[in-house]
């Protein structure tokens, strides 16, 4: 071919810009590449594991010259975390089309901000009560959440750090200088039956549509295992929760996906938090519904038609956490997907998840307790 032909290159694809250039970043790539869409990623970090995928900035949060290179020419910008200083999100939504936009994440970062809006919207929570001071945690043991109570961090909490539970307004008071005195929340400790989440996506046009709900096991306050459709859900409980997700994501004028962490009671659903992002619970998505929620994000942070959240099949989704199986032995059990982030084992990290569904295996429980038996998959 001439060197001097003209044609179309990727490389004039329209650019989506990600905040952060974790796992879920990653994710957001592999699903913008077929759509002819490219991801730009900002991270701290030059290892970051959508380094491959996309184009990586490397800068510190702050600095100027990197908001300038991350914002340029970009056709809207996203985030893969909630944790980012809300200046920073304003910045950036100052020169971009920003979706989730900023009103979003703030909820999402401050627990207190997110259940005062679920309460608002009528949407079920839990007992809770700010905590700024030892006065605030006599009147919330006293008068709101009573004992056990879980006392968490008001921001920046995740896979269970930041919290605990008191069973004594002893330990509650521990657990209150442990964590830090104030910024905090006392929650009524919720005697569950099981953790559900539902995906939803909101697009550009106001269009929502919502993923089935799903199942979630944790242990060590980390995710260990989703199944999708969540078995036993009646239609009024799964009505129920796509309705709270609608009126959550038209609340905050929100574009994107966002994920509603609820506790099943046998009254009913208590929604215990938003992510305002794509979501671990999510990942079965890939290959278990018919458009997986990383290329429903994409699809609507770039204005485009969403796809259908149905399941195709019942999914489950196993995460590899602190130690990464030999590929051989993942992809030996019928009907594995492995998924591995490129980042180095630690104890206590994602370093990738394992998908099975039920048309890919003679039997999925059983695909899972085998691939449960993987190191990395056991905790
Ligand atoms: P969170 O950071 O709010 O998602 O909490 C982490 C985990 O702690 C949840 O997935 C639950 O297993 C447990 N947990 C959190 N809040 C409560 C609560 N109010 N009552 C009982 N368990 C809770």
């Amino acid at each position: 071919m001439s060197g001097s032909a003209a044609h179309k290159t990727d490389a004039d694809a329209p650019v989506i810009g990600v905040l952060g250039g974790g796992q879920l970043a990653r994710m957001l790539a592999l699903a913008a590449i077929p759509l002819g869409l490219r991801v730009r990623c900002w991270d701290v970090s030059a290892d970051a594991p959508a380094a491959c995928v996309s184009e990586l900035l490397v800068g510190d949060f702050g600095d100027e010259p990197t908001l300038a290179r991350f914002a340029a020419g970009l056709l809207a910008a996203t985030f893969e975390f909630e944790n980012i200083p809300a200046g920073l999100a304003r910045a950036i939504a100052a020169r971009v089309a920003t979706r989730p936009g900023p009103l979003a994440l703030e909820t999402g970062q401050d627990r207190i901000a997110e259940k005062t809006l679920l309460a608002r919207l009528g949407v079920p929570v839990h007992a809770f009560a700010c905590i700024d001071s030892m006065a605030d945690l006599d009147a919330a043991i006293e008068g709101v959440v009573g004992l056990p109570c879980v006392i968490k961090t008001r921001r920046m909490g995740y896979d269970g750090k930041g919290q605990g539970v008191a069973r004594t307004r002893d330990e509650a008071v521990a657990l209150v200088h442990t964590l830090g005195g104030n910024g905090l929340i006392a929650e009524r400790f919720v005697p569950f039956e099981r953790e559900l989440s539902m995906i939803c996506v909101r697009g550009a046009t106001g269009e929502v549509r919502t993923y089935p709900l799903i199942e979630n096991r944790h242990a060590g306050g980390i995710l260990r295992v989703s199944r999708a459709p969540a078995k036993g859900v009646s239609a009024q409980v799964g009505a129920a929760a796509a309705n709270y997700a609608k009126r959550i994501l038209d609340a905050l004028e929100y574009v994107g996906v966002l994920t509603i962490e609820f506790f099943e009671t046998r009254e009913g659903l208590l929604a215990n938090e938003i992510a305002p992002r794509v979501h671990n619970s999510g990942h079965w998505t890939i290959e278990g519904a018919v458009t997986s929620q990383f290329e429903n994000h994409v699809r609507a942070v770039a204005g485009l038609p969403l796809g259908a959240c149905d399941a195709r099949e019942s999914s489950a989704m196993v995460n590899l956490i602190g130690e990464i199986p030999p590929r051989e032995a993942v992809l030996a059990i019928p009907g594995a997907r492995l998924h591995l982030y490129d980042k180095p084992p630690r104890p206590g990290r994602k370093v990738g998840h394992v998908t099975i569904t039920a048309d890919a295996c003679a039997d999925l429980d059983a695909a899972v307790e085998a691939v449960r038996k993987l190191p990395g998959a056991t905790g």
